[in-house]
């Protein structure tokens, strides 16, 4: 049977962790880390997103501060905000809940946040520092993926990884996660041929697709750590369940360690966002009172 590395218990550790430090930042400097959460429309999935993570600030000691706007809303008037935001002195982070409406261009408003404000990571200028190896703020998912699998392995260094999907927020960080931990890492999508001889090779497979039960147990090597980082709503019997890329049953028995859906990568990602958000508080506070103008924006636009 396999270890099961738990999210919930992990990410409250995380948690606990920040808050101590959110109190030690308040105590030394009278900072108190404040995270601006920015909601445009009536997604039900995003409304429960949102309301999780500002639970999760409120845990933390992090100052929430929520806006919502209208599903109709502009480009102009959501630049408008982000400027605000990112010029106020007292907010620290800044987090667009994504999807966005249709009207709405979201590579031009990642690129509006400010990167040392960019608690998600998305900002190209911190994709950047990711992929050159430089320090930045590091998308949540992938973070949070990283810390259950160092509690698995004290070194990755020399391992195969198989990360299954290349999306900004999940595969393409997660790689370049890994690589910065010495594994050999393979990125493998829709158009990879063989995709399970691959991952049978893999001595760690992170799942990210978003296909239920996709990652068979001849996928597999045994003894190997899988992350599965999907959530797929699924129907079993007339009701609503959560289900992973993995299928859970068939894999949990020959891998060596596995993370559950729910119950996994979900909590890290949460607990990462306030990890961010105090990295990103502590990044300004040592940077001073410097310009919050986007450096991104301003070369854009000369
Ligand atoms: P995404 O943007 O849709 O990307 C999915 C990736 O999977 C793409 O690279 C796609 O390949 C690849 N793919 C699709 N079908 C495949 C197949 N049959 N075989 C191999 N690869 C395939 O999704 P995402 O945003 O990365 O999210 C992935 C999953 O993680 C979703 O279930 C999402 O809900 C979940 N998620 C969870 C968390 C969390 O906190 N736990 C956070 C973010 C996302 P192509 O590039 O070739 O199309």
């Amino acid at each position: 049977m396999a270890r099961l590395i738990d999210g919930k218990q992990l990410s409250a550790q995380v948690l606990d962790t920040v808050a101590t430090e959110v109190q030690q930042l308040k105590a030394e400097h009278s900072v108190t880390p404040a995270l601006a959460v920015v909601l445009v429309g009536d997604d039900p999935a995003s409304h429960v997103y949102v309301r999780n993570k500002v639970r999760s600030a409120g845990n933390a000691g992090i100052r929430s501060i929520e806006h919502r706007l209208d599903a109709d809303t502009d480009q102009q008037t959501l630049n408008a905000l982000i400027d605000n935001l990112n010029n106020d002195p007292d907010v620290h982070g800044i987090l667009v809940q994504l999807p966005l409406p249709a009207q709405l261009d979201e590579d031009q408003i990642i690129a509006a946040i400010h990167p040392d404000k960019d608690v998600d990571g998305f900002h190209p200028l911190n994709v950047g520092a990711l992929a050159s190896g430089q320090s930045g703020l590091v998308p949540c998912t992938p973070l949070g993926s990283m810390i259950m699998l160092q509690q698995v392995h004290d070194d990755l260094s020399g391992k195969h990884a198989v990360v299954i999907g290349r999306s900004n927020i999940v595969g393409k960080p997660m790689a370049a996660l890994l690589l910065q931990a010495n594994c050999t890492v393979s990125v493998v999508h829709s158009r990879t041929r063989n995709i399970e001889a691959l991952c049978r090779q893999a001595d760690i497979v992170v799942a990210a697709v978003g296909r239920a039960e996709l990652v068979k147990a001849d996928w597999i090597k045994p003894g190997a750590t899988v992350i599965d980082v999907g959530i797929n709503a699924v129907e079993v019997e007339g009701k609503r369940k959560l289900k992973g890329d993995v299928d859970f049953a068939a894999v949990e028995p020959l891998a060596g360690a596995i993370t559950p859906v729910p119950g996994g990568v979900g909590p890290m990602t949460i607990a990462c966002l306030m990890k961010n958000t105090l990295t990103a508080a502590r990044r300004q506070l040592s940077a001073g009172d410097t310009d919050k103008s986007n450096p991104a924006v301003a070369v854009g636009q000369s």
